[in-house]
């Protein structure tokens, strides 16, 4: 049998050492193979790459214990955070059709109009989409690109650190409000 050597190279120049059996790709399926491309970008798939390898890189440094614990850490709180979003796209979708029961026929269709009107506005005025995964993390965060640059160059810890934090916060603000 024929063998290649994965032909991927980390941004730092390091090279994929894995070799598989000739089959017409050009990267190891058990690493660099099918890594998704959301939009067939090869920029998306390079900072998706660099991401892996990042993450990749943190983790060779710890033990199976260590390993294990932080698995289950995002795990959970991967959960945490489809649960919370679903709690509360829930209410506002709820608050929305109770909204819309309480309504006139008048105001409805008044609602309707403003919606098409919306709607061919932000056609108009798209945003120009962010390129660098800085500038994605940005939008999505609300924040500024270079404390999503600072983000994206913490370690693992540190971030999960930050954001803990500002879960915190979060909470004092909802007692505060309360
Ligand atoms: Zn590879």
């Amino acid at each position: 049998m024929t063998y290649t050597r994965c032909k991927f190279v980390s941004p730092e120049g390091q090279e994929c050492d894995e070799w598989f059996p000739v089959d017409g790709e050009k990267f190891c399926p058990k690493y660099h193979r099918g890594i998704p491309a959301t939009n067939g970008n090869d920029l998306q798939k390079q900072t998706y790459i660099d991401a892996c390898n990042k993450v990749r890189s943190i983790a060779a440094t710890l033990s199976f214990e260590q390993l294990d614990e932080h698995i289950q850490k995002l795990e959970a709180e991967f959960e945490e955070l489809k649960a919370t979003l679903k709690r509360d796209i829930l209410q506002y979708r709820a608050v929305r059709s109770e909204r819309i029961e309480k309504m006139t026929e008048d105001e409805r269709r008044e609602l309707r109009k403003i919606k098409i009107q919306h709607e061919v506005h932000s056609k108009k005025q798209a945003e120009p989409k962010p390129k660098t995964i800085e500038g994605k993390l940005a939008k999505v965060l609300k924040t500024s690109e270079s404390t999503a640059k600072d983000m994206l160059s913490m370690d693992f810890d540190s971030l999960m650190e930050k954001y803990k934090k500002a879960k915190d916060q979060d909470k004092q603000d909802g007692i505060q409000n309360t």
